[in-house]
Parts: C-alpha cells; sequence; structure tokens
C-alpha cells in the first residue's frame, strides 16, 4: 500500500465532503447540491462504500483527492500532507532526505520567526510605532490579527539571537533568508558568526501559501527608507512568484463568491477585508505568473483586476490578463475612478468600492475604451 492508499483507507470522503456542504441520506449513498457547478436540487452523489463522488449535472467526480484539489485548489502533494496530518499518518517516505529535513526546518524557523514578529506588534513596548503607523493608516486590531501582522525590531541581531536561542543553527537561519552574511573581513570579529537580521524596524507581513503554512516575509519601511518593501529571498520553501498574499484569508470567499478581486498592494487587501470584502488578494507588482494564475483559476470562475496603475498602458499587466485569459478565467476590470488605488477608495467611500467591484468592466470592452483609437 502506498503512502496515498494509506491516507485514503484512514479518511472518510463524506465525512470531509460534508465539511463543505449539507449532505441528506440517499438510500446507500448521500446527496448534496453539487459545490462545482450552481443548482437547485442535488445532483451530487456521495458513494460512502466505493468512497467516490460524481455530480450528475457537470459530470465531476472522483475520490476524496480529486474532491480536495478542486475544491481548494490545492495540489496533489498538497492534499496528500492536508489529509495525512488530519489522520495522523506520517509521510516517511519525504522524511529521510536532507532536502526534506532542511525544508522542515526552515518552516519551524518561519513559524517560529512569525510568532516573535506578532508578539512585537501585538504586545511589546518596541511595537509601538507600527502599532501607531498601522492605526494611522487606519487598519485596526482584528485585521492586524487576522493576517499576523507582526514588527521586527531595530537593532542588528534580535531576530538571529531569538532564533539561536530556541536551539536554531546559524546555516538553518541563514538557509531561512532572515539573516544575511556580513562581508568577510567583519566576519571575524562577530559573535554571531557573521550575520545579522534581514529585517530591521519594519511592519511584517508573513507571506503564506494558501493554507496558512508561513513561507518567507515582507518587511515594510515605516518611515522613509528604501527598499519601501523587503522580501524574503528565495529559498527552499519560499518563491515570490508562487503566492499571492492574502489567500488563506481569502480563500473561502472566493470560493463562495466564485471570485477573486485581485489588487496591487497589501494595504489594499487589509483595507478591503476591514470593509468586508472578503475575496481580496493581492500580487507582487502587476506581474502575475503562471502559478499564482493557476491557483486563481482553480478557485474561481471570474478574477477581476483592482490595480492601481493605468492597466491599458502597462505591458506587465497586459500580460497577466492574457495569461488568465489563457487560462480560461474571466477577465474584469473594476474601475477606481478618481482614486489612485483600492485603499483611497475604501477610506473615502467604502459603498463605492463596493459597487465598482459589482461593476467590474469584461477586459475586453475595458481595452477598447481605453484605446486611443
Ligand atoms: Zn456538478
Amino acid at each position: 500500500m502506498d503512502q496515498k492508499d494509506e491516507v485514503k483507507s484512514k479518511v472518510d470522503i463524506v465525512e470531509i465532503i460534508s465539511g463543505y456542504l449539507p449532505l441528506k441520506k440517499a438510500g446507500r449513498n448521500f446527496a448534496g447540491l453539487c459545490p462545482f457547478h450552481s443548482e437547485k436540487t442535488p445532483s451530487f452523489m456521495i458513494s460512502p462504500d466505493r468512497q467516490v463522488f460524481k455530480c450528475f449535472g457537470c459530470g465531476e467526480s472522483g475520490d476524496v483527492f480529486t474532491f480536495l484539489e478542486k475544491i481548494e485548489g490545492w495540489e496533489f502533494r498538497e492534499t496528500l500532507e492536508e489529509l495525512a496530518k488530519r489522520v495522523g499518518v506520517k509521510l516517511e517516505r519525504f522524511a529521510p532526505t536532507s532536502s526534506s529535513k532542511l525544508k522542515e526546518k526552515l518552516l519551524e524557523i518561519s513559524k517560529l520567526a512569525s510568532t516573535f514578529y506578532r508578539h512585537l506588534l501585538e504586545k511589546h513596548p518596541a511595537g509601538e510605532k507600527a502599532r501607531q503607523y498601522l492605526l494611522k493608516r487606519g487598519i485596526k486590531k482584528p485585521i492586524w490579527e487576522k493576517y499576523s501582522l507582526g514588527y521586527s525590531p531595530a537593532g542588528w541581531e534580535n531576530s538571529l539571537q531569538f532564533l539561536t536561542k530556541r536551539g536554531f543553527s546559524i546555516p538553518d537561519i541563514a538557509a531561512s533568508g532572515l539573516v544575511v552574511a556580513r562581508e568577510e573581513t567583519s566576519r571575524i570579529s562577530s559573535q554571531s558568526g557573521g550575520y545579522y537580521d534581514r529585517f530591521r524596524d519594519r511592519l511584517i507581513f508573513p507571506l503564506k501559501d494558501s493554507r496558512g503554512t508561513v513561507l518567507g516575509f515582507a518587511g515594510r519601511v515605516m518611515g522613509i527608507g528604501e527598499p519601501k518593501y523587503l522580501n524574503s529571498p528565495d529559498t527552499p520553501i519560499f518563491n515570490k512568484g508562487s503566492l499571492l498574499f492574502g489567500l488563506d484569508v481569502a480563500r473561502e470567499f472566493i470560493r463562495k463568491e466564485n471570485e477573486t478581486v485581485l489588487v496591487e498592494g497589501k494595504f489594499d487587501v487589509l483595507s478591503a477585508n476591514q470593509a468586508g470584502v472578503g475575496h481580496v488578494v493581492a500580487s507582487k507588482g502587476t506581474a502575475l505568473t503562471d502559478k499564482q494564475v493557476a491557483q486563481l483559476g482553480r478557485l474561481c470562475e471570474t478574477v477581476s483586476i483592482c490595480f492601481d496603475t493605468d492597466l491599458a498602458g502597462d505591458a506587465a499587466a497586459r500580460r497577466g490578463i492574457e495569461l488568465l485569459d489563457l487560462a480560461g478565467v474571466n477577465v474584469k476590470v473594476v474601475g477606481l475612478g478618481k482614486y489612485k488605488d483600492p485603499d483611497e477608495y475604501i477610506k473615502t467611500d467604502v459603498s463605492g468600492f463596493k459597487s465598482a467591484i459589482k461593476k467590474a468592466m469584461n477586459i475586453y470592452d475595458y481595452f477598447i475604451q481605453s484605446a486611443s483609437i
């Protein structure tokens, strides 16, 4: 029995699916309204004996893996890990290799660092500046918690010392990207192995996958300074181009609305969520990647783009739209009117912003309207 079968043998498809939709007993089977197409009478059937589902309306069918991949937008590997965790199966096959051990370490380090930064923002006197910054930008505490925002203290070795005290080795911490190697010359005289904190005196946004696992960080400067956003470098667990900020929070809303509102900035996401618009995620800048597009395409049919730049003039945005279009996603554009970005729009006129989303224009109409012909 391979590990997929082992996990599958311990999972009950009825129990899993009933977490997503109400089911009724129908003879030996269970029936419900299909989550993959819209219908008024149930044609979505689950067989507990065979541990499969089938929709007689749209034809979707498969086992518990297929169901979760489809409804959560997960890859096979994610689904396997998630289910294995749920039923307590240890995925041995991947444990012994050194690269997977390192990945596990990096996940632990990221999780712990995130907790550290959160504590500093939420409770520590050092976080006062960051608290004031957020409040001044109108972002209230429940949102800090929802997105696990944090604060990385000023000083050169706070994160480094915190993590070494928790038993992590300097090479592992360095591999996480949270510390940076000093120049050779100064390394000799340093006690900390020649590394210093990457994120210093910044507001911290943990960058998570769709399941909420912290994989990397972005740190925003709060006064003047460059760069405005500093990101974790690519590591064995983190790749900038594959994540969408806020997806873990937005996922269930995206599924419910069958739509994603795609914004550029992290603050746009925070403001929108605070204003009650839950299905919002941010891409980093305007250049969407294949991976981001694939994730969105699995979760919903429509992506409404709400970028603050002039879309028509922006090649990167056009490329993103092309990718979405190629992936079969229905692309719309939300008009921001006189506002420079969603954040500003929301702060001035929440209901206006919400109705702008409802009135989002089909991309082809948008291009024609904005073309200078
Ligand atoms: Zn169906």
